[in-house]
């Protein structure tokens, strides 16, 4: 009989936090049709849409196991909810694997997956004696980091905080960052979501693995020293790295598809996209600043605008804001512009953007998913990051790659008319934005053959990988 092998794989709540595992599942049934796939959503509240239509375009060999919701509560941070809902689902988490495991005919799980966010799934894994695997869904220099903070917070005094630090930080064979540009989530070390961070870090080292989002050609000082590290010191645990994986953009739903013929409508490089994520948003302030900026630069544009908050992270995880964004926008601003900028309510299909031949610049908050989907098609970036790590992401993309320019702000952070104009020029039209589309294509290329069937760098890490788990796997 033919030999399955059986993977489980756990998300975290957030459409960002789901769709990479489930593109690492899909990679993994494509490169052995034999792989079976179960995947285990805990979720916070119901799902969103677009993490529902996403779900409904799933192979037949993933399977995907909806655990029950957990309320959404007002935590302060979205970092303690989507904690908070793995930690509500461990028990769910652990009846399903037994049950999958009683089910399979030799009881054997070849390897469990799980998002950084559910670390402590590793626990269970060790309980019922299968393989675990962290999936990191950012870049080389977030786990790097991660996987040094235990020592940078034993080395600094805990009364001191790392932004207030005078020198960079030194991540080890990573860009040089400043203490204010790491995660929102280590700003204050003396809070539950800096602790939580922590412990996340602590516990990486307990997987068997870890597998991060990047690609060698990337991240190749950052990817070695990551990997000479581990094997050195025998140290767990193994780095894999398989991007760039990434949404394909089908099945995406249609209501941004007036966008697409609007972009045909535009010249070829023309048109700058501006999009901050699946939840990122602006005050009102800086809305309103941003909106002057594009108008001043003259540029053609393609906005995704989403309601203004002082919380920046505040549609993340709750998209229930049914508020018309245009409303919020200056006065007279969508006439003024309506030669020039295409506006589209909260949500984009910012893959068939990304991949029009009309876009010629994204201004992105620098989630890693934006980031790779930039890099996969080309397209410089301006760097305007959020929340999250993002502000790390967009120090690798401006001081270490080179790929991006990022605005300055002002003592409170707000980003300037002028300034945006002034960037978004150079970035469509200047010197400088004509280098950094030329450092883009060697990206893009080299993120291309990253993936290659027959050689490609992070293939070949995944399939060395997945042929230890298809010893394990059992007769069906
Ligand atoms: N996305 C999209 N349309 C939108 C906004 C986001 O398709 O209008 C997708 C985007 O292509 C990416 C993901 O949502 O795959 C956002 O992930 P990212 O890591 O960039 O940011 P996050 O949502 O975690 O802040």
């Amino acid at each position: 009989m033919a030999k399955t092998t059986h993977i489980a794989v756990i998300p975290s709540a957030g459409f960002s936090h789901l769709v990479p595992i489930i593109e690492l599942s899909k990679r993994l049934v494509h490169l052995h049709p034999d792989f079976h796939v179960t995947c285990i959503i805990p979720s916070l509240g119901s799902l969103s849409s677009s993490s529902k239509s996403y779900l409904q375009t799933l192979p037949p060999n993933i399977n995907p196991i909806f655990l029950p919701p957990v309320p959404i509560n007002n935590m302060p941070h979205f970092g303690l909810q989507i904690q908070h809902t793995v930690t509500l689902s461990l028990p769910h988490i652990r009846e399903t694997l037994k049950s999958l495991m009683s089910s399979s005919n030799n009881n054997v799980i070849a390897a469990l997956i799980a998002d950084i966010f559910a670390v402590e799934v590793l626990d269970i894994a060790s309980e019922l004696n299968i393989s675990s695997y962290i999936y990191v869904p950012s870049s080389a220099m977030v786990l790097s980091f991660y996987l040094y903070l235990p020592k940078l917070d034993y080395e600094i005094v805990s009364s001191s905080e790392f932004r207030d630090l005078q020198d960079p930080i030194e991540i080890p064979a990573c860009v040089p960052v400043h203490g204010r540009d790491l995660s929102d989530s280590v700003q204050d070390r003396s809070s539950v979501v800096y602790k939580q961070y922590l412990e996340r870090c602590r516990r990486l080292s307990l997987a068997d693995g870890v597998l991060v989002n990047s690609f060698t050609e990337l991240e190749a000082q950052t990817i070695k020293a990551l990997q000479e590290e581990a094997k050195e010191k025998e140290k767990k645990p193994r780095i894999y790295p398989v991007g760039p994986i990434l949404h394909s953009g089908s099945g995406s739903d249609e209501n941004g598809s007036g966008c697409l013929n609007w972009l045909n409508n535009q010249q070829p490089r023309s048109v700058l996209y501006v999009s901050f994520g699946s939840g990122g948003t602006l005050s009102q302030e800086q809305l309103n600043k941003l909106a002057f900026g594009l108008e001043l630069s003259g540029e053609r544009f393609l906005w995704v605008v989403r309601p203004p908050s002082n919380n920046p992270s505040a549609a993340y995880l709750d998209n229930s804001n049914e508020q018309n964004p245009l409303d919020f926008l200056p006065e007279g601003f969508l006439e003024r512009t309506k030669e020039k900028g295409f506006v589209i309510p909260s949500w984009a299909p910012q893959i068939q953007i990304l991949s029009h031949s009309s876009t010629g610049g994204f201004l992105s908050h620098c989630g890693w998913n934006s980031v790779l989907e930039s890099v996969q098609k080309g397209v410089p970036l301006m760097a305007w990051p959020l929340f999250a790590e993002q502000r790390t992401n967009a120090v690798l993309l401006t001081d270490g790659l080179k790929v991006a320019l990022r605005p300055k702000g002002d003592e409170n952070g707000i980003v300037g008319r002028e300034e945006i104009a002034k960037l978004v020029k150079s970035l469509m039209k200047g010197e400088e934005g004509n280098e950094i589309r030329k450092r883009m294509s060697v990206l893009r290329d080299a993120s291309a053959n990253a993936l290659k069937e027959e050689d490609g760098s992070s293939t070949e890490t995944l399939v060395q990988l997945t042929l230890q788990w298809k010893n394990l796997g059992g007769e069906t």
